[in-house]
């Protein structure tokens, strides 16, 4: 048998019956054309090796393995997948292994040879937390991230200053990687449908990505923890933490004491960050 010969997805979610667990966020993509798009975003996969997340059924799997990923890790943490996506690894000419258990424990970096890219339908409830992961690792270790999220994650991860999902996830993603909407997804496109959409974003590394992440990471989170407070509130209680005269800092990074965080750049929080002390 051949990968194109696999019985349908919807056919093999029959016939090793798996019903969706709620709780590990299983809302399965079973129609080819669309994994094929999502696997389209990571070309070229020929001589580059991806790790994909909670593969479920196997849907992005396939589609991933018929664009020609040279190596494909999937790690599921559900056990009841590891039948089906067995089949698939019979017939991907040793390609595919699967890895079972929980993606946040597990070291891509180590289990994975570089040209590395993660792509992947990311379960609702941990998705966020992983992309940090990924984002915040020193150094970077992937080159390309292709994930789905529900739609506001992507719209904030992708946000632009001014607009109503500019953010802390905005300002640390774009710090490391350039950032793009691929494309959205109705809930309708899911078996079981979530009550969101969900959208697929692009991450690709910078050629410099901002090196000290932490220091951004508080920075982000003075500023936006009190959204609606101009900076000269918000961040006075950072500055006298870090022995700085809070108007000295700002202006020295020309950041306007009376602005509100969702107008400054990304570069504005850099600059904040690059001027802070750093802290063990
Ligand atoms: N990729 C499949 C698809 O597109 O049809 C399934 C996507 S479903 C949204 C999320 C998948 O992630 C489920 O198969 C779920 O069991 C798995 N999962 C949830 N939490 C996980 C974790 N912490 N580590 C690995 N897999 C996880």
């Amino acid at each position: 048998m051949a990968l194109e010969t696999l019985p349908s997805l919807s056919e093999t979610v029959k016939t090793h019956g798996l019903g969706a667990n709620k709780k590990l966020g299983q809302h399965f993509l079973l129609d080819m054309n669309l994994t094929d798009k999502i696997a389209r975003l990571a070309e070229p996969l020929a001589g580059h090796h991806v790790a994909e997340i909670g593969p479920g059924p196997g849907g992005l799997t396939r589609a991933l393995l018929l664009r020609g990923a040279e190596k494909l890790i999937a790690i599921e943490m559900d056990q009841r997948f590891i039948p089906p996506l067995a089949e698939i690894g019979d017939v991907s000419g040793g390609r595919l292994e699967i890895a079972q258990g929980d993606a946040l424990k597990y070291d891509i970096a180590a289990n994975l040879p570089a040209p590395r890219k993660i792509v992947a339908n990311l379960p609702y409830n941990v998705g966020t937390k992983m992309l940090i992961n990924w984002i915040t690792a020193s150094p970077i270790f992937w080159e390309q991230l292709v994930l789905m999220f529900q739609l506001e994650v992507a719209q904030r991860v992708v946000a632009q200053p001014g607009e109503a999902h500019y953010g802390r996830l905005a300002v640390l993603c774009q710090s490391v990687a350039e950032c793009r909407m691929a494309f959205e997804v109705p809930a309708r496109a899911f078996t079981p449908p979530p009550k969101v959409d969900s959208a697929v974003v692009v991450l690709e590394p910078l050629k410099t990505p901002f090196a000290d992440l932490k220091t951004l990471g508080h920075v982000t989170q003075s500023a936006f923890g009190q959204r609606r407070k101009m900076l000269r509130r918000s961040l006075r209680a950072l500055a006298e933490k870090s022995d700085l005269v809070l108007e000295d800092w700002l202006e020295s990074c020309g950041v306007d004491p009376k602005a509100r965080p969702e107008t400054l750049p990304v570069s504005a929080f850099q600059a904040l960050a690059a001027s802070l002390p750093t802290r063990r």
